[in-house]
């Protein structure tokens, strides 16, 4: 498990299933000396740079210890970029420090995603419609248009042609103006535009 923060990157290890038995030991050691290799490729891949925490799962023999640092060690020197490492701490972890060279992985590939804001989320088409018919009510006490034109995605105008076309009704006679519906295919789910005609 790799979790990226602008401070640090920590990595976790768990043996994705079940151990126990008599060779409870053993397979912990296996499960580390094989992450000290994945994470030492990782870094490469990713390129991870900064400090990193390794957070091996506990193992009370020193001489198992020092092979999973040996063998780390041995991982990382295929590393091109400078790269430094602890030993275990009190608490079991050990920290490198990898040099930052160009940006990491995720900043190189990716940008921010622009239908949601990188929130990763978005509002239903529902709240849009809400937010529209507030945003009607709002702007009809404050203006005296002839009408009111609801431009929006297609998703939004379904949801008022049927499910809350009685709501959209209501509000149209409450206001004593009409509101029509037109699909703007350059909106997102979440955005809209009211235009007073
Ligand atoms: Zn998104």
């Amino acid at each position: 498990m790799i979790d990226q923060t602008e401070a640090l990157t920590s990595i976790d290890i768990n043996t994705g299933g079940f151990v126990g038995g008599r060779n409870f030991h053993d397979t912990i050691f296996k499960t580390n000396l094989e992450a000290a290799q994945a994470i030492a490729r990782q870094l490469r891949l990713r390129n991870l740079g900064g400090i990193i925490v390794v957070d091996f799962i506990d193992m009370s023999e020193i001489s198992h210890q020092e092979s999973v640092l040996a063998e780390f060690a041995k991982a990382l020197t295929l590393d091109r970029t400078r790269t430094s490492m602890s030993s275990f701490s009190q608490l079991g972890l050990v920290e490198l420090t990898r040099k930052r060279t160009r940006e990491a992985l995720a900043s190189q590939l990716c940008e921010p995603c622009p239908t949601c804001d990188s929130r990763g989320q978005i509002l239903t088409a529902r709240s849009i419609c809400y937010e529209i018919l507030r945003e009607v009510l709002r702007e009809a006490k404050q203006f005296n248009p002839r009408e009111f034109r609801v431009l929006a995605s297609q998703t939004v105008v379904d949801l008022f042609l049927e499910e809350e076309s009685q709501h959209l009704a209501m509000l149209g006679d409450f206001i004593g103006k009409p509101i029509t519906l037109e699909v703007a295919n350059h909106c997102s789910q979440e955005q809209y535009d009211i235009v007073l005609m």
